[in-house]
């Protein structure tokens, strides 16, 4: 909820930007830590939903690690207090400068995601003189049900290491000495909400696991990954994921052995619903069947919209005039720059603030230049109301 009194400050600040909600992030890692506190789960924030480094520190402080995918998140990570015994490293193409970055800080595990790239490791870590800790990121072959660009584990993804490989891949780690495999990693994809893939994904994990158990390999970690969606349609009515459902259900169904950890790497539903881009409103366009507002935000500030079908909820923060049908848009020269379609808004006019609400996972880090606009800046709920 953005509040009357954070309205009045917004006109000091120049559009577009990103408003963080301090009090609803803390309140969501409240929520999601007491979780895994009460069922002795580990959790790695997945860093690239928001790399700011203001909320990377509120996550860190939280008691979280964090979940890398580049060289630099890993050195973002240090730099905002991660102990590097609280990191992890994911994906499909890990640059040897990226793993010499991670094995130099000393991280936790390497989540593999090809043959390949476990000789890699190794050999960089044996001309380091040391030994990498691995996990193997499993592509269980499961269909998520969600967009098909935030899809990530069924056969024809690029992520992951599939079952027929397992027979190499042991093979091959047993005959390397400068890693040491210590676990499995599952990341199946994003903003799930059809909550029966999780029971799903426990029984895949418990019939992958079972094939090295079967075999005398030890697996210390069971790694979830992330995924929980969060509710882009009523934000303000659900402002924190279900956490409860979604870990009742992991503890329900999936089969932990004695001595064995289990890990999660949280994203969007730590960060999602804190996150907020504030636009003012440049012009009402009436055409001759639509009426257009146009933002002074666009795809460059937020893709998700252009590159995933996705909707944010969007609000008028100001106007209280008859309800009016808008398509809402950026002022980027592109078609695909659209927020929303026969959107409901109060009448809006020119100078009205207007919130697309949901931002706080993969909008601001994802934001760009293009058409040489200049970076929105953040500003935080805490700060701005002192
Ligand atoms: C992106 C990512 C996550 C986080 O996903 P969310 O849907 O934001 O929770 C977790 N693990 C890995 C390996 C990822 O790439």
């Amino acid at each position: 909820m953005i509040t009357k009194k954070a309205i009045e400050k917004f006109g000091a600040i120049r559009t577009p930007f990103y408003y963080y909600d301090v009090e609803l992030l803390k309140k969501t890692l409240d929520v999601y830590t007491s979780y895994t506190k009460k069922f002795k789960y580990n959790a790695h924030y997945a860093i690239k939903a928001n790399a700011e480094p203001r909320i990377l520190q509120i996550i860190q402080k939280a008691g979280l690690g964090a979940d890398c995918v580049s060289g630099n998140e890993v050195k973002l990570a240090i730099k905002n207090g991660f102990a590097p015994s609280k990191i992890v490293y994911a994906g499909v193409g890990k640059s040897d400068a990226e793993i010499k970055t991670a094995l130099k800080a000393g991280i936790y595990s390497f989540n593999c995601e090809s043959v390949p790239e476990i000789q890699i490791i190794n050999d960089l870590a044996a001309g380091m003189g040391t030994t990498a800790r691995i996990s193997l990121r499993v592509n269980p072959d499961i269909d998520a049900h969600t967009h098909k660009y935030i899809s990530t584990g069924r056969k024809e993804d690029k992520f992951g290491i599939s079952p027929w490989e397992f027979e190499s891949v042991t093979n091959l780690i047993k005959n390397l000495k400068n890693v040491k495999l210590i676990g499995l990693h599952f990341h199946v994809g994003s903003q799930i909400t059809d909550m029966s893939v999780f029971p799903l994904l426990c029984r895949m994990v418990e019939q992958l696991q079972k094939w090295f158990i079967d075999r005398g390999i030890k697996i210390e970690n069971l790694n979830l990954g992330g995924g929980l969606g969060i509710d882009y349609a009523n934000p303000n009515e659900n402002p924190i994921a279900n956490f409860k459902d979604y870990f009742t259900l992991i503890n329900r169904n999936l089969i932990v052995r004695p001595g064995q950890k289990v890990h999660f790497e949280p994203g969007r539903a730590i960060v999602g619903q804190c996150g907020h881009l504030i636009s003012r409103v440049l012009y009402v366009k009436i055409g001759q069947k639509m009426k257009f507002v146009i933002l002074d935000a666009g795809m460059n500030d937020l893709i998700r919209p252009a590159l995933y079908q996705a909707h944010h909820a969007i609000e008028n923060l100001v106007s209280t005039g008859k309800i009016t049908k808008y398509d809402v848009v950026g002022p980027v020269c592109e078609s695909s720059d659209k927020f929303g379609h026969n959107i409901l808004l109060p009448e809006t006019h020119r100078g009205d603030f207007v919130a697309l609400h949901s931002a706080g996972a993969y909008g601001q880090v994802m934001a760009m230049k293009y058409n040489q606009k200049d970076l929105a800046k953040a500003y935080y709920s805490d700060e701005l109301l002192k």
